[in-house]
C-alpha cells in the first residue's frame, strides 16, 4: 500500500504533460554533447596524435550564434509542427516556435545547433546552422501573420540581439540564404517592420538616380545572396525586397532599391 502512495505521489509531481518522454530524450541528448566540452585533453579534428603536446588554454568561453534565420513552418498548426520537431524520423529542429496567437515555444538552447537552414550560404558564411538561431513562425505559408505573432517574434529577437550582439544585417530569411530551395518566410512577412526595429535592413528612399555603370548583380552578392543561381537569388530579393512583384528579372525600380540598400549592408 505505502509503495503505491509514493508512486501515486511521484507521478503526480511530474505531470506526465505531452511532451513528458521526448522532454527526457532532450536532457539525455544533452547530458551526452556536454561530454564533449569536458573531454581533456580534446579529441577534435587536431586529434589525439601527440597527447603530449596538449597545453589547454586558461582563456575561452562558448561560442555564440551570429545569425538568426526566420521561417514559416508550411504547417497547419502550431501542434503540428511541435510535434514534426520532438520526432526523430524528421530530422528538423528550430530554436523557436511562435504560435498564431503569440505564444513563443523555446525548443532548444540557443548555444546548441539546430536543423533549420540545411544547405545555405549568406556573403561567405555557410552552413548556417552552426552560427545561428532559428525561429520558426506558424504559417501555412500562403497567408499574412498575425499581429501577435509579430509582437513576439520582435521581443525573441530584441533579446536575442541584446544576448549574443547579433549584427543588425545578420536578420534574414530562409529563402535569403537557401535560394533556389526555400521560399520562407512568404512574401506577407513584414521585413520592413522588422528593420524599423533594428534587425535586418531597408531601403531609404526610392528617390535615387542609378548610376549607368551601377552593377545590380554584384549588389546583390554584397548584401548576402549567392548569386551562382542568378534568377533564384533574384527570386529571393524579391521574396524579402519586392514582395508584390514575382518576375525574375531585376527591373529599374530593383535597381534603385538595390542601389539604396546595398549602402547599408557594405
Ligand atoms: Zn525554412
Amino acid at each position: 500500500m505505502r509503495i503505491l502512495i509514493i508512486t501515486l505521489l511521484s507521478l503526480a509531481a511530474c505531470s506526465p504533460g505531452p511532451y513528458s518522454n521526448t522532454n527526457r530524450d532532450y536532457k539525455k541528448q544533452s547530458k551526452e554533447l556536454s561530454k564533449l566540452y569536458l573531454e581533456y585533453p580534446v579529441s577534435d579534428s587536431a586529434g589525439l596524435k601527440y597527447p603530449a603536446d596538449w597545453v589547454g588554454t586558461t582563456n575561452f568561453s562558448v561560442r555564440r550564434p551570429n545569425f538568426v534565420v526566420i521561417h514559416h513552418t508550411a504547417q497547419n498548426s502550431c501542434e503540428q509542427t511541435l510535434k514534426t520537431f520532438t520526432l526523430k524520423r524528421t530530422e528538423v529542429s528550430s530554436h523557436y516556435v511562435i504560435c498564431k496567437d503569440g505564444t513563443v515555444h523555446h525548443m532548444l538552447n540557443d548555444l546548441l545547433r539546430g536543423h533549420h537552414a540545411g544547405v545555405s550560404k549568406w556573403g561567405n558564411a555557410t552552413d548556417l546552422n552552426s552560427s545561428s538561431v532559428g525561429i520558426e513562425m506558424d504559417n501555412n505559408g500562403f497567408e499574412p501573420f498575425t499581429e501577435e505573432q509579430i509582437n513576439s517574434l520582435v521581443e525573441v529577437l530584441g533579446r536575442l540581439k541584446r544576448a549574443y550582439n547579433i549584427p543588425t544585417a545578420n536578420f534574414i530569411g530562409h529563402a535569403d540564404v537557401a535560394v533556389g530551395r526555400k521560399v520562407d518566410p512568404n512574401r506577407y512577412f513584414p521585413w520592413k517592420k522588422l528593420a524599423d526595429n533594428g534587425f535586418g535592413y531597408w531601403y531609404d528612399t526610392t528617390n535615387v538616380s542609378v548610376p549607368a555603370d551601377f552593377n545590380a548583380v554584384q549588389a546583390l552578392r554584397v548584401i548576402g545572396y549567392d548569386t551562382r543561381k542568378l534568377e533564384a537569388s533574384i527570386n529571393s530579393f524579391k521574396i524579402h525586397f519586392v514582395q508584390n512583384d514575382t518576375t525574375k528579372v531585376i527591373s529599374e525600380a530593383d535597381k534603385k532599391i538595390l542601389f539604396e540598400l546595398v549602402k547599408k549592408y557594405q
